[in-house]
């Protein structure tokens, strides 16, 4: 039988719809005029995928039923007697996720097997990868906008041989498990894979199983003391991390032989089993562990700990490997396991190697990484790759596509056949990465330029070059930067736990203008609604990027000047004051762009796998009513301006020294006055609106009226329009920590005094079922060692709780918290935290329809001084452990800290 034969992969030069006609000698015809196939066999995908590009639904037959005179051009789909008797040889070759496409002018054969392996089903992927190589069918990133089905009118294949197996055997990665469409040939989960390697020594050795066996656990180092406890650990809860098993230990041996043994014999078609160490560290250091220690080293050293652990695996692998010779027994190479490199490794032991490529533009750091793979590429003839892809957490594109196929391809010609990345991707920052990861998994050698190219022609169509601009910049951007420090890896520049001012160092805000001008010039250049949509989608995302590198910096030379400000004048040298206006132009800078939370606000629905946090929270959401869903907030990784409380302070000085009579006459002024300096910098030629538009809610909210109530209220709990009459504060307070944000919680306050007390009452809108109730007790909280409540430790009356509070001055500042509980907190405030030993407070609470209501008052040792304007007040609310307050926080505090004080009006006697 004639077959041509094709070297793999030529065909993928013919992915492109321009280049897919072919003549009729040479091609096979899908759909040509009424020459048309039929499936033959069964179809997962492609017989939709021809109807979504064509409006033409194919012909779908079984193979006992197919008469080839009477049906026209078959196409056999799946594990059929055709493709068996014409393709024996080739199906003989393939990996159990491998698959075949044989086409020939009369007939063509998609063969992959229909078992269902770890991955998915290789038949389901043999389709959609047909699809996209001659139909330019393809899911580029989750979500409908991802989806591309070209429009065509008649679809020929040309005519070849293709067999494809993956070079990377194992392939998966964390993250949203949705990104994975039918064609994303990989594990896109949280744990399973091909091998196992991943965290399981807790299960092996489990302490709820072998609680009574103290000496299968660990003896382990307590850091703060240098010393080694004398007793062992045996976990109890959380019981997955900080502990490792006594590995000097023969029965935990035993014990771990024998699980392995028990899983094998248990689960048939198991090939692996994973013996990696727990996580975050917690080895044992007992005697009998000392004992074993390399030597000229310490017995508590990284490398003496990873001596011992590849000394256990090794004994593991040979008493598993006398009854299963093919087992494989993966464990990550991490934590001091990648100090030591074992001298022999039996050859059932597969290590897993954490690292990164990302900093491999650092040629020092490439060339350790590199070393680290050849050194355990001779020691292990068998192992994997463990990559930190992320994706999540980062508020910059990472991109580093080259470093990432060179080193894959460096890997796999080593050796690599396993593949894992956390890759929690970030789909509208990062762009191709993982679409085009996930080709060069199953074939390195491939041509990262080209694949880009399809990316950016199969999503972008007309503005193809101008986004393949874009994310050159972006990759250029990644692998030319210069930091300030010599830190290298994975986590580098990670936004949400460190919150770095870094990340600017590679995505400064000019090089944001860049290329968001590149972004722009792909607008242009759109012609079609569709297109236009994709782009906004990745313009949204990377706003995020700029929005976040303009603020930080806006910020930090607001935080220079105002320590240039504070810092006392040279001598001989007069200091000159900053005006207001100069302040406004200045907070201009941070003010132009809104918050990080308003702005992932408007893009969550436009853009909604965009970021891993939105689909988490997606995920989580699911069959949830509105209110109930999640919706991860960014302020804490927003930058404040450092400036803006001293800003509106200047503002207050300059309106309260008109002398207002109350907070009407007070707000007025301000708005004046803020318009006035508004004028006055646009008449020098500068803009400032938009931090006029900042303060303005911010200054003309610092201020109430405080009544004079004609009785004392009765604190009960019940607000009655007698006692209180209108609250003061109707609507939402400002969230911590940022100065700007309101809570979206709607609260009413009233205040005023009476006699010598000060009187509060709060009702806090929510729905009554969500109220916490937990906290009932009064001062109750864990001290510092100097005396004071640490705001670094939880404190109940602030954690996941509900509660309101004033803070006063009063001989000092003091504050007082109620619980929905009931519970009561009142003590002094100071900077470095509470004091619970003034008990000037009463409260009640009570719950109400719409939520709870409290009642307060303040013993006050001077209330003749409570006329006029008084600063010093401020009032704050906390729901399940949000904080918002009446007077924003100030930066990166709490608003409860001193000097974060409102103005209260009081009249006259
Ligand atoms: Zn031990």
């Amino acid at each position: 039988m004639a077959r041509a034969v094709f070297p793999l992969f030529i065909l993928h030069a013919l992915t492109l719809l321009g280049t897919m006609v072919a003549s009729a000698e040479e091609a096979f015809p899908l759909l040509d005029g009424d020459r048309r196939a039929v499936i033959v066999g069964s179809s997962q995908f492609l017989l939709e995928a021809v109807e979504r590009c064509t409006g033409v639904r194919l012909r779908l037959v079984a193979e006992r039923d197919y008469k080839k005179q009477a049906l026209g051009y078959p196409i056999y789909i799946g594990d059929t007697h055709k493709a068996r008797e014409v393709l024996t040889k080739e199906i003989a070759s393939l990996d159990a996720e491998g698959y075949v496409f044989l086409v020939r002018p009369d007939l063509a054969i998609i063969y992959a097997s229909g078992a269902v392996t770890d991955t998915g089903t290789p038949l389901l992927y043999a389709e959609a990868n047909f699809a996209r190589q001659f139909l330019a069918v393809d899911q580029y990133f989750p979500g409908e906008l991802g989806l591309v089905y070209p429009r065509q009118e008649r679809i020929t294949i040309p005519c070849g041989l293709h067999v494809e197996n993956p070079a990377f055997e194992h392939r998966h990665w964390s993250g949203y498990s949705g990104a994975a469409g039918p064609a994303w040939r990989l594990r896109a989960s949280g744990g399973g894979g091909r091998y196992q390697f991943h965290h399981s020594l807790y299960k092996i050795i489990d302490p709820v199983k072998y609680g009574d066996h103290p000496d299968y656990f660990p003896m382990r180092l307590d850091r703060r003391s240098g010393r080694i406890e004398d007793t062992r650990y045996i976990p109890t809860d959380n019981f997955s991390a900080y502990w490792q098993p006594c590995t000097s230990n023969p029965a935990v041996l035993d014990i771990t032989v024998k699980t392995i043994l028990g899983a094998f014999a248990a689960t048939p078609g198991l090939r692996s089993y994973s013996l990696g160490v727990n996580d975050s560290g917690g080895y044992c250091l007992c005697p009998e562990c000392q004992k074993i220690t390399p030597e000229g080293y310490t017995p508590q050293s990284d490398e003496a700990i990873g001596y011992r652990f590849y000394k256990f695996y090794n004994e593991v692998a040979e008493r598993v490997a006398r009854n299963r010779p093919d087992a494989r027994l993966g464990f990550l190479v991490y934590s001091a396991l990648s100090k030591w490199y074992p001298e022999k490794l039996h050859p059932c032991l597969m290590p897993y190697l954490t690292l990164s490529f990302a900093d491999c533009w650092d040629a020092e750091y490439k060339r350790r990484i590199y070393a680290h793979i050849d050194r355990w590429s001779r020691i292990a003839p068998r192992f994997g790759i463990y990559e930190w892809y992320h994706g999540q957490g980062f508020f910059i594109p990472r991109i580093y596509l080259r470093e990432m196929a060179e080193g894959l391809r460096h890997a796999h010609a080593t050796g690599a056949e396993g593949f894992y990345a956390e890759a929690y991707a970030n789909w509208g920052l990062d762009g191709p990465k993982l679409w085009v990861t996930e080709k060069l998994l199953w074939n390195p050698k491939q041509d990262v330029g080209k694949l880009i190219d399809t990316y950016c022609r199969g999503l972008f169509g007309e503005a193809a070059e101008e986004m393949r601009a874009y994310f050159a910049f972006l990759e250029t951007a990644w692998a030319t930067q210069k930091p300030s420090n010599d830190k290298r890896g994975g986590y580098r520049l990670l936004t949400s736990l460190h919150k770095k001012p870094q990340f600017t160092e590679v995505f400064s805000p000019a090089v944001c203008d860049a290329a968001w001008a590149l972004l722009e010039k792909s607008e242009a250049a759109a012609r079609t609604e569709m297109v236009r949509t994709r782009i906004a989608y990745f313009r949204d995302s990377f706003g995020a990027t700029r929005l976040a590198s303009t603020r930080l910096q806006a910020g930090e030379t607001m935080r220079e000047l105002l320590e240039a400000d504070r810092a006392p004048a040279l001598e001989g040298q007069e200091k000159k004051q900053r005006s207001v206006v100069d302040w406004l132009i200045v907070l201009e800078a941070w003010a132009r762009f809104p918050s990080l939370d308003d702005y992932m606000t408007t893009i969550r629905d436009r853009a909604p796998w965009s970021f891993q946090e939105f689909c988490e929270d997606a995920i989580k959401s699911r069959g949830k009513s509105p209110e109930r869903q999640t919706r991860t907030s960014f302020a804490a990784w927003d930058t404040d301006a450092p400036a803006l409380r001293p800003i509106v302070d200047l503002v207050t000085d300059a309106v309260i020294a008109t002398d207002p009579a109350n907070a009407e006459q007070f707000n007025r002024q301000v708005l004046t006055h803020l318009s006035d300096w508004g004028e006055q910098a646009k008449r020098n030629g500068r803009f400032c609106d938009h931090a006029v538009g900042v303060l303005r809610p911010l200054c003309t909210r610092v201020t109430m009226d405080g009544k004079r109530l004609a009785s004392a209220p009765k604190i009960d709990g019940t607000i009655s329009k007698e006692e209180w009459g209108d609250p003061q504060l109707d609507g939402s307070l400002y969230r911590y920590p940022l100065e700007n944000t309101e809570s979206g919680d709607r609260t009413r306050v009233w205040v005023g005094v009476s006699g010598d007390k000060l009187f509060a009452a709060f009702h806090c809108y929510q729905d009554p079922d969500t109220v916490l109730n937990k906290v009932t007790e009064r001062d109750v909280a864990p001290m510092h060692e100097r005396g004071v409540i640490d705001h670094g430790r939880p404190f109940p009356y602030l954690g996941e709780v509900d509660s309101v509070g004033v803070s006063a001055w009063e001989n000092g500042w003091v504050v007082a918290i109620v619980t929905s509980g009931g519970g009561l907190f009142d003590g002094k405030s100071t900077p470095k935290g509470y004091i619970p030993d003034w008990n000037g407070a009463v409260a009640a609470v009570r719950k109400t329809e719409d939520g709870w209501a409290a009642e307060l008052s303040m013993q006050i040792s001077n209330p003749d001084a409570l006329v006029g304007a008084v600063k010093g007040f401020n009032f704050f609310r906390v729901r399940n452990g949000v904080r918002s307050a009446w007077v924003p926080g100030q930066p990166q505090r709490w608003a409860l800290a001193p000097n974060r004080a409102g103005i209260l009006f009081f009249p006259q006697q």
